[in-house]
């Protein structure tokens, strides 16, 4: 008999709705979002710009639940519900008594958990009439799910790509093109925010607060076109609780629990979609889980930013929220897991750490990598390079309880494979990939651009 690895449930278990932590936090409502022009609450009607009806309600709602509509369910039943593993090969390699589990989001088509969110946001847009998508990506994986979820429901895709991952990872390109997307990179002279920054710095890198101005301000000039977004909103944490949810099965099916979820973090959806329905369950009254957020030591908005209202998006197109931020200035440096260069990051996330419910760390990437091969070599999926950074701190977390001769059951999220992330690999194992120190006078100068409200 082998051992147990893998915990796989049914079509019928794939989740009819998704999970609003909203309703179960303690404490204060979550502070709204700002408008940009007024500085007030953001009401429906300015929220009505932005995206449809039902994901309003979804974005401001308090409710526990959401119904998830049934064609959004047919479209996750092709690869939902996603395996959940234990790693007993990596257990061993480490010599660890902690129980390793992860969640693999690596076999959706487009490779991540993103579509978990691309899916249902672009049926709500079609319902609404519109005919095209337009958004941004930084390291492709949002861009690739944007095209695959516009091709599902016969829309078009316009995508913002963050020009230093559009030059490290060309494939990606060529996968929204495949979709049927047109995948432009940010900044470009198609915008006006664009050409603002070109005209500053011809060079630049692009960051996807720049991507994200590009995206808002093409929505804003086509009726046509539905703005979608792949991470840090309300609306799309909820969405991709489908992931904690079955997990949350999937490890009663391991008759066991974990005493650790631990997530990478770049917006904060797949850590939200992993961690929130375990959260959940102990606000009202399950077990206790220490939840620990990763973060990039390059761009360390929840360890090193601080709590305020700013911008998303760099050209302060779109509306303000309470988060933690680097400001909405900040240009991370080229590191490699494009997926993680956000300044600002979920303001569910942001209230969850500020209460304490959820534990940041930031890693430094050549560790993230490192670790990444040691998964790779004993688990056999060759990770996301954002994902290294949750396998990182799992392997911290059972070398520590071996150190400490502690069992533990250690649960991460694999948000993705890195299939498309190959140079980042071979840089690694040229011994050219480098851990960039942050100075203390760039982050002085982009919290600088955080607003005084
Ligand atoms: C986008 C992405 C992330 C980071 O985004 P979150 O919204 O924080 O989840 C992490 N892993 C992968 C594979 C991604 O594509």
């Amino acid at each position: 008999m082998v051992d147990r690895v893998k915990f796989q449930l049914d079509d019928k278990d794939v989740p009819t709705t998704w999970y609003n932590l909203a309703a179960d936090l303690p404490g204060a409502p979550l502070a709204p979002a700002l408008s940009a022009a007024t500085g007030a609450p953001l009401g429906r009607d300015e929220l009505a710009a932005l995206m449809p009806e039902p994901l309003i309600d979804q974005e401001i709602g308090t409710e526990r639940e959401f119904e998830i509509p049934e064609p959004v369910r047919q479209i996750y039943a092709m690869w939902r519900p996603a395996p959940l593993f234990r790693a007993r090969r990596l257990e061993r390699a480490l010599n660890t008594p902690a129980r390793i589990y992860y969640k693999y989001e690596g076999v959706s088509p487009a490779g991540s958990h993103k579509p978990n969110t691309g899916i249902a946001q672009a049926f709500y847009n079609k319902e609404a009439g519109k005919t095209g998508l337009v958004t941004e990506t930084g390291a492709g994986q949002w861009g690739s799910a944007t095209a695959l979820s516009a091709a599902f429901f016969g829309m078009t895709a316009k995508v913002f790509m963050v020009r230093v991952s559009f030059e490290q990872k060309p494939y990606r390109k060529s996968l929204m093109e495949t979709y049927g997307a047109v995948c432009t990179p940010s900044p470009s002279i198609e915008t006006a925010a664009g050409r603002a920054i070109l005209a500053a710095d011809p060079k630049s890198p692009g960051s996807l607060g720049i991507a994200t101005s590009e995206a808002l301000e093409t929505a804003a000039g086509d009726p046509s076109l539905g703005y979608v977004l792949g991470s840090a909103a309300n609306h799309v944490l909820a969405h991709q609780t489908v992931i904690g949810q079955e997990a949350l099965r999937q490890m009663e099916l391991a008759d066991d629990y974990p005493d650790i979820v631990i997530g990478a973090a770049g917006g904060g959806s797949n850590l939200a979609g992993l961690a929130f329905p375990f959260l959940g369950a102990q606000l009202r009254g399950g077990p206790d889980v220490r939840i620990i957020a990763v973060e990039p030591a390059s761009c360390p908005t929840l360890t090193r930013g601080r709590i305020a209202y700013d911008y998303a998006d760099t050209g302060r197109v779109g509306p303000l929220f309470r988060m933690h931020t680097l400001g909405h200035s900040f240009v991370p440096p080229a590191m490699h897991a494009g997926g993680l260069r956000a300044h600002g990051i979920g303001p569910l996330i942001s209230r969850t750490v500020e209460d304490k419910l959820i534990e940041p760390v930031a890693v430094a990437q050549t560790r993230c990598f490192e670790a990444g091969v040691q998964f790779a070599r004993t688990e056999g999926i060759l990770p996301a390079p954002e994902s290294t950074h949750a396998i990182r701190v799992a392997i911290d977390e059972a070398v520590r309880c071996r150190e400490e001769g502690r069992s533990q059951a250690i649960l991460f999220g694999l948000s993705g494979h890195g299939h498309f992330d190959l140079v980042a690999y071979e840089k690694y194992f040229a011994g050219s990939l480098e851990d960039d120190v942050l100075d203390e006078a760039v982050l002085a100068a982009a919290d600088a651009s955080i607003p005084a409200l």
